[in-house]
Protein backbone atom coordinates (compact mmCIF):
# COMPACT_ATOMS: atom_id res chain seq x y z
CA UNK A 1 0.00 0.00 0.00
CA UNK A 2 1.44 3.35 -0.83
CA UNK A 3 2.36 5.88 1.99
CA UNK A 4 -0.14 8.96 1.20
CA UNK A 5 2.91 11.68 0.56
CA UNK A 6 3.03 14.43 3.69
CA UNK A 7 1.05 17.41 2.67
CA UNK A 8 2.10 20.31 5.09
CA UNK A 9 -0.90 22.28 4.59
CA UNK A 10 -3.57 19.71 5.48
CA UNK A 11 -1.24 18.63 8.08
CA UNK A 12 -1.49 22.43 9.57
CA UNK A 13 -5.19 22.64 8.51
CA UNK A 14 -6.03 19.78 10.68
CA UNK A 15 -3.89 21.36 13.64
CA UNK A 16 -5.76 24.51 13.62
CA UNK A 17 -9.62 22.42 13.14
CA UNK A 18 -8.43 20.58 16.24
CA UNK A 19 -7.61 22.84 18.44
CA UNK A 20 -10.59 24.78 17.63
CA UNK A 21 -12.74 21.92 18.05
CA UNK A 22 -10.81 21.14 21.95
CA UNK A 23 -11.36 25.35 22.57
CA UNK A 24 -15.07 25.10 21.47
CA UNK A 25 -16.05 22.23 24.24
CA UNK A 26 -13.85 23.26 26.67
CA UNK A 27 -15.91 26.56 26.27
CA UNK A 28 -19.31 25.06 26.38
CA UNK A 29 -20.67 25.91 29.98
CA UNK A 30 -19.82 30.03 29.21
CA UNK A 31 -22.16 30.85 26.95
CA UNK A 32 -20.41 34.35 25.99
CA UNK A 33 -17.06 32.57 25.62
CA UNK A 34 -18.78 29.89 23.60
CA UNK A 35 -20.78 32.25 21.52
CA UNK A 36 -17.16 33.84 20.69
CA UNK A 37 -15.83 30.79 19.79
CA UNK A 38 -18.78 29.12 17.61
CA UNK A 39 -18.06 32.63 15.49
CA UNK A 40 -14.34 32.00 15.84
CA UNK A 41 -14.62 28.44 14.54
CA UNK A 42 -16.18 29.54 10.92
CA UNK A 43 -13.70 32.31 10.94
CA UNK A 44 -10.95 30.16 11.66
CA UNK A 45 -12.45 27.69 8.56
CA UNK A 46 -12.56 30.36 6.04
CA UNK A 47 -9.10 31.35 7.14
CA UNK A 48 -8.28 27.73 6.37
CA UNK A 49 -9.93 27.99 2.40
CA UNK A 50 -7.95 30.93 2.16
CA UNK A 51 -4.75 29.11 2.82
CA UNK A 52 -5.40 25.89 0.74
CA UNK A 53 -6.31 28.08 -2.19
CA UNK A 54 -3.36 29.65 -2.10
CA UNK A 55 -1.14 26.08 -1.95
CA UNK A 56 -2.89 25.28 -4.41
CA UNK A 57 -1.24 27.82 -6.36
CA UNK A 58 1.59 27.35 -4.98
CA UNK A 59 1.93 29.53 -1.88
CA UNK A 60 2.54 28.57 1.25
CA UNK A 61 1.24 30.59 3.81
CA UNK A 62 1.46 29.63 7.51
CA UNK A 63 -1.52 29.50 10.30
CA UNK A 64 -0.16 31.15 12.95
CA UNK A 65 2.46 34.25 13.60
CA UNK A 66 4.45 35.26 16.81
CA UNK A 67 4.49 39.05 17.44
CA UNK A 68 6.86 40.56 19.84
CA UNK A 69 5.18 43.50 19.96
CA UNK A 70 7.80 45.02 22.41
CA UNK A 71 11.34 45.12 23.50
CA UNK A 72 10.92 46.24 27.03
CA UNK A 73 9.53 43.97 30.22
CA UNK A 74 9.32 44.94 34.04
CA UNK A 75 11.01 41.70 35.18
CA UNK A 76 14.57 40.11 34.77
CA UNK A 77 13.72 36.61 34.86
CA UNK A 78 16.89 34.14 35.24
CA UNK A 79 17.87 32.69 31.75
CA UNK A 80 14.93 34.63 29.29
CA UNK A 81 15.94 34.28 25.87
CA UNK A 82 14.66 37.37 24.87
CA UNK A 83 17.07 39.59 27.07
CA UNK A 84 20.10 37.28 26.33
CA UNK A 85 19.57 37.87 22.56
CA UNK A 86 19.29 41.49 23.41
CA UNK A 87 15.46 41.47 21.92
CA UNK A 88 14.60 42.84 25.57
CA UNK A 89 16.59 45.51 26.94
CA UNK A 90 16.17 48.49 29.52
CA UNK A 91 17.19 50.99 27.52
CA UNK A 92 14.00 53.08 25.66
CA UNK A 93 12.64 51.33 22.49
CA UNK A 94 14.01 52.29 19.11
CA UNK A 95 11.89 52.17 15.69
CA UNK A 96 9.43 49.81 17.63
CA UNK A 97 6.27 49.37 15.40
CA UNK A 98 3.83 51.74 16.41
CA UNK A 99 -0.01 50.32 17.09
CA UNK A 100 -1.42 51.51 13.50
CA UNK A 101 1.70 49.84 11.70
CA UNK A 102 0.85 46.48 13.96
CA UNK A 103 -2.74 47.23 13.12
CA UNK A 104 -1.73 46.89 9.57
CA UNK A 105 0.49 43.78 9.99
CA UNK A 106 -2.93 42.08 11.67
CA UNK A 107 -4.80 43.19 8.35
CA UNK A 108 -2.59 41.89 6.23
CA UNK A 109 -2.16 38.58 8.15
CA UNK A 110 -6.14 37.84 7.93
CA UNK A 111 -6.30 38.86 4.37
CA UNK A 112 -3.81 36.11 3.32
CA UNK A 113 -5.31 33.72 6.33
CA UNK A 114 -3.66 33.32 9.18
CA UNK A 115 -6.04 32.41 12.44
CA UNK A 116 -3.68 32.81 15.16
CA UNK A 117 -1.05 35.84 16.07
CA UNK A 118 0.75 35.26 19.56
CA UNK A 119 1.80 38.30 21.06
CA UNK A 120 4.78 38.01 23.00
CA UNK A 121 7.94 40.42 24.08
CA UNK A 122 9.19 41.69 26.84
CA UNK A 123 5.93 42.00 28.33
CA UNK A 124 3.22 42.09 25.59
CA UNK A 125 0.67 43.73 28.36
CA UNK A 126 2.94 47.11 28.34
CA UNK A 127 1.48 47.57 24.74
CA UNK A 128 -1.78 48.56 25.22
CA UNK A 129 -2.17 50.55 21.94
CA UNK A 130 -1.90 47.38 20.10
CA UNK A 131 -3.74 44.67 22.46
CA UNK A 132 -6.62 47.09 21.75
CA UNK A 133 -5.63 46.86 18.24
CA UNK A 134 -6.03 43.12 18.43
CA UNK A 135 -8.93 42.91 20.00
CA UNK A 136 -11.10 44.73 17.00
CA UNK A 137 -10.12 41.60 14.92
CA UNK A 138 -12.36 39.06 16.04
CA UNK A 139 -11.52 36.79 13.14
CA UNK A 140 -8.60 36.02 14.86
CA UNK A 141 -7.10 34.58 17.67
CA UNK A 142 -4.30 36.41 19.68
CA UNK A 143 -3.07 34.52 22.89
CA UNK A 144 -0.81 37.15 24.49
CA UNK A 145 2.08 35.09 26.54
CA UNK A 146 2.28 37.49 29.58
CA UNK A 147 3.95 37.34 32.84
CA UNK A 148 0.54 38.33 34.71
CA UNK A 149 1.93 41.28 36.65
CA UNK A 150 -0.82 43.82 35.05
CA UNK A 151 -3.78 41.80 35.04
CA UNK A 152 -5.85 44.80 36.23
CA UNK A 153 -9.20 45.76 36.14
CA UNK A 154 -8.73 48.08 33.27
CA UNK A 155 -7.14 44.37 31.03
CA UNK A 156 -9.73 42.55 32.50
CA UNK A 157 -12.71 44.65 31.30
CA UNK A 158 -10.50 44.58 27.54
CA UNK A 159 -10.54 40.97 28.20
CA UNK A 160 -14.41 40.58 28.74
CA UNK A 161 -15.17 42.92 25.89
CA UNK A 162 -12.50 41.15 23.16
CA UNK A 163 -12.80 37.67 23.48
CA UNK A 164 -10.44 36.67 20.98
CA UNK A 165 -7.84 38.27 23.29
CA UNK A 166 -6.58 35.33 25.29
CA UNK A 167 -4.05 36.02 28.40
CA UNK A 168 -1.49 32.90 28.73
CA UNK A 169 0.56 33.25 31.67
CA UNK A 170 3.86 32.13 32.32
CA UNK A 171 4.82 30.12 35.80
CA UNK A 172 7.60 27.23 36.35
CA UNK A 173 5.67 25.72 38.52
CA UNK A 174 5.05 26.06 42.22
CA UNK A 175 6.09 29.48 44.25
CA UNK A 176 9.42 28.29 44.64
CA UNK A 177 10.40 27.67 41.08
CA UNK A 178 8.29 30.28 40.01
CA UNK A 179 9.76 33.34 42.36
CA UNK A 180 13.45 31.89 41.69
CA UNK A 181 13.10 32.60 38.33
CA UNK A 182 11.14 35.38 38.13
CA UNK A 183 11.25 37.35 41.54
CA UNK A 184 9.61 37.96 44.77
CA UNK A 185 5.84 37.98 44.25
CA UNK A 186 5.26 37.23 40.92
CA UNK A 187 3.91 33.36 42.15
CA UNK A 188 1.18 35.26 44.19
CA UNK A 189 0.69 37.99 41.70
CA UNK A 190 -0.20 34.78 39.15
CA UNK A 191 -2.47 33.38 41.45
CA UNK A 192 -4.71 36.47 41.67
CA UNK A 193 -4.73 37.13 38.63
CA UNK A 194 -6.07 33.67 37.38
CA UNK A 195 -8.70 34.15 40.08
CA UNK A 196 -9.44 37.33 38.41
CA UNK A 197 -10.20 35.95 35.20
CA UNK A 198 -11.96 32.77 36.59
CA UNK A 199 -14.28 35.26 38.12
CA UNK A 200 -15.14 36.86 35.09
CA UNK A 201 -15.93 33.61 33.24
CA UNK A 202 -12.77 34.82 30.75
CA UNK A 203 -10.98 32.09 28.67
CA UNK A 204 -7.04 31.66 29.70
CA UNK A 205 -4.06 29.75 29.96
CA UNK A 206 -0.70 28.70 31.50
CA UNK A 207 2.71 28.52 29.07
CA UNK A 208 5.36 26.14 31.51
CA UNK A 209 8.60 26.26 30.38
CA UNK A 210 9.92 22.77 30.65
CA UNK A 211 13.81 21.99 31.71
CA UNK A 212 15.36 19.03 32.55
CA UNK A 213 15.13 20.50 36.36
CA UNK A 214 11.47 21.39 36.30
CA UNK A 215 9.85 18.19 34.18
CA UNK A 216 8.55 15.63 36.77
CA UNK A 217 6.93 18.32 38.47
CA UNK A 218 4.84 20.25 36.01
CA UNK A 219 3.48 17.41 34.33
CA UNK A 220 2.42 15.96 37.70
CA UNK A 221 -1.38 16.04 38.14
CA UNK A 222 -1.10 18.02 41.06
CA UNK A 223 0.65 20.76 39.59
CA UNK A 224 -1.84 20.65 36.61
CA UNK A 225 -4.74 20.70 39.05
CA UNK A 226 -3.62 24.29 40.76
CA UNK A 227 -3.75 25.60 37.31
CA UNK A 228 -7.30 23.72 36.56
CA UNK A 229 -8.96 24.40 39.73
CA UNK A 230 -8.75 28.02 38.74
CA UNK A 231 -10.41 27.52 35.43
CA UNK A 232 -7.39 27.73 32.80
CA UNK A 233 -8.28 26.14 29.76
CA UNK A 234 -5.15 25.42 27.99
CA UNK A 235 -2.04 24.54 29.04
CA UNK A 236 1.35 24.86 26.89
CA UNK A 237 4.71 23.63 27.47
CA UNK A 238 7.35 24.88 26.01
CA UNK A 239 10.29 23.27 25.82
CA UNK A 240 13.63 25.06 27.54
CA UNK A 241 16.37 26.18 24.40
CA UNK A 242 19.54 26.89 25.98
CA UNK A 243 20.43 30.69 24.62
CA UNK A 244 23.70 30.03 26.22
CA UNK A 245 25.98 27.39 26.48
CA UNK A 246 26.06 27.43 30.38
CA UNK A 247 22.32 26.36 30.65
CA UNK A 248 22.46 23.51 27.83
CA UNK A 249 22.50 21.16 30.65
CA UNK A 250 18.92 22.08 31.57
CA UNK A 251 17.41 21.42 27.69
CA UNK A 252 15.45 18.44 27.28
CA UNK A 253 17.02 15.95 25.23
CA UNK A 254 15.67 13.00 23.22
CA UNK A 255 14.61 10.73 26.70
CA UNK A 256 13.32 14.07 28.43
CA UNK A 257 11.08 14.63 25.30
CA UNK A 258 9.87 10.87 25.21
CA UNK A 259 8.99 11.60 28.94
CA UNK A 260 7.07 14.30 28.32
CA UNK A 261 5.19 13.10 25.48
CA UNK A 262 4.33 10.48 27.41
CA UNK A 263 3.34 12.44 30.59
CA UNK A 264 1.44 15.24 28.66
CA UNK A 265 -0.67 11.76 27.10
CA UNK A 266 -1.54 10.54 30.49
CA UNK A 267 -2.45 14.24 31.48
CA UNK A 268 -4.94 14.53 28.14
CA UNK A 269 -6.66 11.17 29.08
CA UNK A 270 -7.06 12.52 32.88
CA UNK A 271 -8.40 15.96 31.94
CA UNK A 272 -10.19 16.32 28.63
CA UNK A 273 -11.37 19.48 29.68
CA UNK A 274 -8.03 21.01 29.11
CA UNK A 275 -6.01 21.79 26.36
CA UNK A 276 -2.42 20.88 25.98
CA UNK A 277 -0.06 21.65 24.23
CA UNK A 278 3.74 21.25 23.46
CA UNK A 279 6.43 23.62 21.44
CA UNK A 280 7.81 22.84 19.47
CA UNK A 281 6.15 19.58 19.99
CA UNK A 282 6.72 16.70 17.91
CA UNK A 283 8.70 17.47 15.08
CA UNK A 284 9.06 14.76 13.44
CA UNK A 285 5.35 14.51 12.93
CA UNK A 286 4.79 17.93 11.50
CA UNK A 287 8.27 16.91 8.99
CA UNK A 288 10.63 19.05 10.88
CA UNK A 289 10.73 22.63 12.19
CA UNK A 290 7.83 24.57 11.71
CA UNK A 291 10.25 27.89 11.64
CA UNK A 292 10.60 30.18 9.01
CA UNK A 293 7.47 30.04 7.72
CA UNK A 294 6.65 26.30 7.23
CA UNK A 295 4.01 26.91 10.09
CA UNK A 296 4.92 30.07 11.52
CA UNK A 297 7.39 32.46 11.69
CA UNK A 298 8.62 35.51 14.40
CA UNK A 299 7.84 38.86 13.88
CA UNK A 300 10.60 41.17 16.42
CA UNK A 301 9.51 44.66 17.78
CA UNK A 302 10.98 46.67 14.71
CA UNK A 303 9.66 44.81 12.38
CA UNK A 304 12.43 41.86 11.51
CA UNK A 305 11.17 38.98 10.31
CA UNK A 306 12.72 36.13 11.68
CA UNK A 307 12.69 32.39 11.47
CA UNK A 308 11.36 31.85 15.24
CA UNK A 309 11.54 33.85 18.60
CA UNK A 310 15.00 31.22 19.31
CA UNK A 311 16.78 32.10 16.21
CA UNK A 312 16.71 35.97 15.90
CA UNK A 313 18.35 36.79 12.08
CA UNK A 314 16.50 38.52 9.29
CA UNK A 315 16.96 39.66 6.22
CA UNK A 316 13.64 41.47 5.50
CA UNK A 317 11.62 43.82 7.20
CA UNK A 318 7.68 43.92 7.53
CA UNK A 319 7.47 47.63 7.74
CA UNK A 320 9.02 48.08 4.56
CA UNK A 321 8.24 44.56 2.36
CA UNK A 322 5.21 44.07 3.96
CA UNK A 323 3.82 40.63 5.29
CA UNK A 324 3.55 38.56 2.33
CA UNK A 325 6.87 39.71 0.53
CA UNK A 326 8.41 38.94 4.27
CA UNK A 327 7.21 35.24 4.09
CA UNK A 328 8.81 34.29 1.32
CA UNK A 329 12.00 36.52 2.21
CA UNK A 330 15.45 35.16 0.78
CA UNK A 331 16.27 33.58 4.07
CA UNK A 332 13.17 31.83 4.65
CA UNK A 333 13.19 30.01 1.52
CA UNK A 334 16.95 29.06 1.90
CA UNK A 335 16.16 27.27 5.57
CA UNK A 336 12.89 25.71 3.80
CA UNK A 337 14.44 24.14 0.92
CA UNK A 338 16.52 21.06 0.97
CA UNK A 339 16.07 18.99 4.79
CA UNK A 340 17.90 22.06 6.82
CA UNK A 341 14.98 22.50 9.11
CA UNK A 342 14.28 18.52 9.46
CA UNK A 343 17.47 17.55 10.35
CA UNK A 344 18.00 15.08 13.81
CA UNK A 345 19.56 17.45 16.54
CA UNK A 346 19.69 17.64 20.14
CA UNK A 347 17.62 20.13 22.13
CA UNK A 348 14.80 21.38 21.33
CA UNK A 349 15.58 23.71 18.32
CA UNK A 350 17.44 22.78 15.35
CA UNK A 351 18.09 26.95 14.31
CA UNK A 352 20.09 27.50 17.62
CA UNK A 353 22.03 24.17 17.22
CA UNK A 354 22.80 25.70 13.90
CA UNK A 355 22.93 29.13 14.25
CA UNK A 356 26.26 29.60 12.44
CA UNK A 357 25.05 28.19 9.40
CA UNK A 358 21.96 30.18 9.61
CA UNK A 359 24.39 33.19 10.38
CA UNK A 360 26.52 32.12 7.22
CA UNK A 361 23.15 32.11 4.85
CA UNK A 362 22.37 35.17 5.78
CA UNK A 363 25.85 36.30 5.05
CA UNK A 364 26.08 34.79 1.79
CA UNK A 365 26.07 37.32 -1.54
CA UNK A 366 23.06 37.79 -2.73
CA UNK A 367 22.80 35.90 -6.25
CA UNK A 368 20.23 37.64 -7.62
S1 LIG B 1 8.82 38.16 31.73
FE1 LIG B 1 9.47 37.17 29.81
S2 LIG B 1 10.53 38.76 28.65
FE2 LIG B 1 10.34 39.49 30.78
S3 LIG B 1 12.30 38.91 31.68
FE3 LIG B 1 10.82 37.30 32.12
S4 LIG B 1 11.09 35.76 30.47
FE4 LIG B 1 12.06 37.69 29.83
Amino acid sequence: MTETPFNLDQHIARGVERIVADTLKATLRDPKESAFMLKFAAASRRATRRRLALAEQGEHIPSFLIASITSQCNLHCAGCYSRCNAATVDEAPVRQLSGDEWGDIFRQAEELGVSFILLAGGEPMLRWDVIEKAGAMPGMLFPIFTNGTFLGEKYLSLFDRCRNLIPVLSIEGGQDVTDARRGEGVYDKLIAGMDALQARGLLFGASVTVTTENLRAVTSPEFLRTLTDRGCKLVIYVEFVPVTDEARHLAPGDAERAQLAAAMAKLRRDNEEVILLAFPGDERADGGCMAAGRGFFHINSHGGAEPCPFSPYSDVNVREAGLRQAMHSRLFRALREGDFLDDAHVGGCVLFEKREQVEAMLAAPRSE
